[in-house]
This record gives C-alpha cells, sequence and structure tokens, in this order.
C-alpha cells in the first residue's frame, strides 16, 4: 500500500536535533513509500535563523541517492505564512527549487503564538483569538502565493490558555469556509497533521469536520503528514490518516512534482 508521509523535520529546523539520515531510515523502516522533508523556514527573524540553504542542498541530495531503490524523497519545505512578510517569503520561496511547500500559520498579528504565546492570548476570548487566527490565515492565502497545502490549519487551538482549547468548526464556520474555498480556488490544499495525537488532541489538525468540509467544498488535494522531529515519531497515525482521507471522501492523496500534484489512489 501506498503510504507517503509529508511532514518531516530534521536537525536542519530549530526545534529538531534529528540527523535527516536517521529520519530517512526511520521511515523506510516504517514502510513509507515516499517522504517530503520539510525543515522550518519563518521569517521573524526575532526568533528564527536564516536558512542555510547551501549546505542543506547537498545532503539532501546525496541521501536522496543513497535510498532511491528504497523511498523516494521530496524537497519540501514548511514555510511560515504571514501576510506581514509576503513580499520576503515570496522572493525565498522562488529562489530554491522546491518539490512541496507547506505554508503555515504559526504566529497571527505577528505575534508567534509560541513564542508570543501571552502577547497574543491574553485579553482575548478563545472566539476572538481562534476567530482572529483564521482571518489571519485567509489574508496569507490572498498574499503568500508559493505554498502547495496549507498546514495544520486548526493549529491554535495547541497554544490556547483557555480552560478547553478544543476548537469546534461550526463556532468559526463563515471564516473556515471562507478560508476552504479560497484555498480550493487558488489549486492548492491542506494537509492533516497527525502531530495532535503527540500534542495530547488526540485527534488531528484539522479535525474530522473541517477535512469534510473541504471535501464538501470541492477539495482535492490533501496530503498526510506527521510533523515528526524525532525518528520515533516518523509516520505516526499515516495510515490513520489515510483512513480519515477515504471517510471524507477522498479517493486521491497528493503527491508533489516541481510543486505540481499528482494524484494517487488511495
Ligand atoms: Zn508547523
Ligand atoms: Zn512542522
Amino acid at each position: 500500500m501506498f503510504l507517503a508521509d509529508y511532514h518531516i523535520h530534521t536537525s536542519f529546523s530549530i526545534d529538531s536535533d534529528a540527523p535527516m539520515e536517521d529520519m530517512l531510515l526511520s521511515a523506510i523502516d516504517k514502510g513509507m513509500s515516499e517522504i517530503a522533508f520539510t525543515d522550518h523556514v519563518d521569517f521573524d527573524k526575532k526568533y528564527y535563523p536564516e536558512p542555510d540553504y547551501e549546505s542543506y542542498i547537498p545532503v539532501f541530495t546525496a541521501l536522496k541517492e543513497k535510498y532511491r531503490d528504497s523511498i523516494n524523497v521530496v524537497f519540501g519545505v514548511e514555510v511560515g505564512l504571514e501576510n506581514k512578510w509576503a513580499d520576503k517569503i515570496n522572493a525565498f520561496t522562488s529562489e530554491y527549487p522546491f518539490d512541496f511547500i507547506i505554508g503555515s500559520s504559526h504566529a497571527a498579528l505577528t505575534k508567534d503564538l509560541y513564542f508570543d504565546q501571552k502577547e497574543y492570548f491574553e485579553g482575548k476570548t478563545k472566539q476572538e483569538a481562534y476567530y482572529t487566527y483564521f482571518s489571519e490565515l485567509y489574508k496569507n492565502i490572498q498574499t503568500c502565493h508559493d505554498f502547495n497545502v496549507y498546514g495544520h490549519m486548526d493549529f491554535v487551538s495547541r497554544y490556547g490558555i483557555y480552560e478547553d482549547n478544543s476548537l469546534e468548526y461550526r463556532d468559526y464556520s463563515d471564516i473556515i469556509d471562507k478560508c476552504l474555498i479560497s484555498i480550493i480556488e487558488k489549486g492548492k490544499g491542506i494537509e492533516i497533521n497527525t502531530s495532535g495525537f503527540r500534542y495530547g488532541i488526540e485527534g488531528t489538525y484539522p479535525s474530522m469536520d473541517i477535512l469534510k468540509r473541504y471535501r464538501e467544498l470541492g477539495g482535492e488535494i490533501i496530503t498526510a503528514g506527521s510533523d515528526s522531529h524525532r525518528p520515533e515519531d516518523t509516520a505516526d497515525h499515516i495510515e490513520y490518516a489515510y483512513d480519515m482521507m477515504r471517510e471524507a471522501g477522498f479517493k486521491y492523496v497528493s503527491v508533489f512534482r516541481g510543486q505540481k500534484a499528482e494524484f494517487i489512489k488511495i
């Protein structure tokens, strides 16, 4: 059975110290047919370093070649999208020959949800904080042109400071629909990010109701990713994510070549 983990970090990301080769070997071990390395590039230089693709590309290329008979490895990136940095982001994404780009909201209103958690959430009700996150996400879709799938699109709930951080589609349906429709119209997709199973929500980002809504609105481009930062988490819940896709009505998973989606029957 074809299985692809399309969201994997390595020691080239600030929050991982796993060598790329270890991540690759664990993916082979767990039966992945294909993976995408999607190390972080975020543009708030207060917190994030400049990416070093001069050293990245040779390591990536050598490993891709070394294991080509066992697994297909895709040159990807996870870019932190923020409309404030749109010009820089668009310049960056066209500078390197990425096969696949995840665009993710790690910040809203220029506040990083992890580093500036207090500044972003304090003084806002849950409804305001989550709604604003999706409004910002919508702006990012309009201004950042070069992503292929939106990463963990309801991820704001991971950092909520509320007694109950859960996020229900029905409470934000108008703005979430607006985002999904725009993603579809622009020929882009979303991912099912399984890291929620490791961050206490016992589920995926986004949840099943958002996934079903995306399909209902005509969404076809979909990937699944573990968002692993350690070899033991690689491929985590990928089969589960494929089951979710089938249940939501998807017949194909997407893989990417030169940022063009190709469809593989699931
Ligand atoms: Zn992310
Ligand atoms: Zn990630």
